[in-house]
């Protein structure tokens, strides 16, 4: 066996698409033809969306598809408390800070011609200790959320010369040796009152608790990856290396979303679709 480690990692927030099965069949056969490893795991930290049935769905797709996964299969939702301990060490850094805004004040307030990976780019600062706590003792939520300023403060010298390995290319091209750019995404949002962890820092966790090797996903999540490794970075974890891929569209070229019923996995399945005719027909 080799060293070669890879995952899919889906979100039961709907029934997987054409989209996830290409994914998840690159993945596997990259460990096949590796003699590497390949794993399951179900990000469902978003609890206000992620259903039973859809998990149910995911194991149902991986059978279809032929895909073999080792056991047992990591499931977020089982682990909510230990990714807090991530958050804990970002507080004790000092590079995340509690932002009571919301949604819509966020909106206005950010750059309106800027719309980044996570939405709106914002930048913002902590309140002073006096006015968080009157805010707490009103019962008014609040967001973790990064503070690029601190973070470019305290390490912005290393932080010049930090690069992820893009062995594929991103949706504009982007190969090779990749600088990571920490203002891509503004202030993210870490940890929200109702979702304790954002999934992009629950799945950098993952990646490196499993020793994942290689993250092979869709281009949809590229631009993600410049705030992944930059988190790699604050909480001293190891860097896999990234292949970004192209992503499947619909047969009108539109690109797939994950409430398009028809071409979810199980509705193919349904209609007596096989895997063979699905890759000639949508890969
Ligand atoms: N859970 C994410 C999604 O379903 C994928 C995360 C990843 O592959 O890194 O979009």
């Amino acid at each position: 066996m080799s060293d070669f480690i890879t995952r899919f990692a889906p979100s039961p927030t709907y029934y997987l698409h054409v989209g996830h099965g290409f994914s998840a069949l690159k993945a596997y056969q990259a460990a096949k033809e590796t003699e590497g490893r390949f794993l399951l795991r179900i990000e469902d930290i978003d609890q206000t969306r992620c259903r039973p049935a859809y998990e149910q769905a995911i194991y149902e797709d991986m059978d279809w598809l032929g895909i073999e996964y080792e056991q047992p299969v990591r499931r977020q939702s089982d682990r909510l408390s230990h990714y807090q301990q991530a958050l804990e060490l970002l507080r004790d850094e000092g590079v995340i800070y509690r932002c009571f805004k919301t949604r819509r004040e966020i909106a206005a307030q950010a750059s309106p011609e800027k719309l980044g990976p996570e939405g709106p780019v914002y930048f913002g600062q902590a309140l002073d200790a006096e006015q968080e706590q009157e805010l707490i003792a009103q019962g008014i939520a609040f967001a973790w959320r990064l503070s690029i300023k601190r973070v470019m403060e305290r390490y912005g010298t290393q932080l010049a010369n930090l690069y992820f390995t893009e062995q594929n290319q991103g949706p504009a091209g982007e190969k090779g040796a990749i600088k990571i750019k920490p203002h891509l995404a503004g202030d993210v949002v870490l940890a929200r009152k109702d979702i304790g962890i954002s999934y992009l820092l629950a799945s950098v966790i993952d990646d490196a608790e499993q020793n994942i090797s290689h993250v092979i996903r869709g281009q949809d999540l590229f631009y993600i990856t410049h705030i992944q490794v930059l988190m790699q970075f604050l909480l001293h974890l190891p860097r896999p290396l990234y292949h970004h891929h192209r992503l499947i569209t619909d047969l009108a070229g539109e690109k797939l979303s994950k409430s398009n019923h028809a071409l979810s996995l199980r509705s193919l399945r349904e209609k007596g679709v096989s895997v063979e005719q699905m890759k000639r027909r949508y890969f």
